[in-house]
């Protein structure tokens, strides 16, 4: 199966890597959206949300505390956003569940 973020992970696509564990990838977003503008993608292999298993929880769980830990490394001291896309009418545009980190900016809601 071809996907983007599984040829990253595996280092056959370029990416700017900015942290890596046993569980997850995260690199800075090619299309910042914000000042920090990361992703972190589970190297597991999910298609989006909706295709979370109950064994997927401590994995999920775990790329919210890497989005706290690389926020306070990055300078990030008045708050920042996840985003997670699910499927077409959430925004999806890689299946490879992934989360985006923003911050430095001012974001806007409710989202477009
Ligand atoms: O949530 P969504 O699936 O739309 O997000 C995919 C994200 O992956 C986009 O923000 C896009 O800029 C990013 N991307 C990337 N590097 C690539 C391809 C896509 O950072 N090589």
């Amino acid at each position: 199966m071809d996907c983007l973020f599984c040829s990253i992970i595996k280092g056959e696509v370029p990416s700017d890597c900015i942290y890596e564990d046993e569980l997850v990838y995260a690199f800075n977003d090619i299309d910042k959206q914000a000042p920090v503008h990361f992703l972190i993608v589970p190297k597991k292999h999910i298609d989006s949300t909706d295709d979370l298993e109950e064994e997927d929880a401590d994995l999920i769980g775990h790329v919210f505390l890497v989005a706290k830990k690389l926020a306070r490394e990055l300078g990030v001291t008045n708050g920042y956003r996840i985003v997670n896309n699910c499927k077409e009418d959430g925004g999806q545009t890689v299946n490879h569940i992934h989360f985006h980190v923003l911050a430095k900016r001012q974001l806007n809601w409710p989202p477009g």
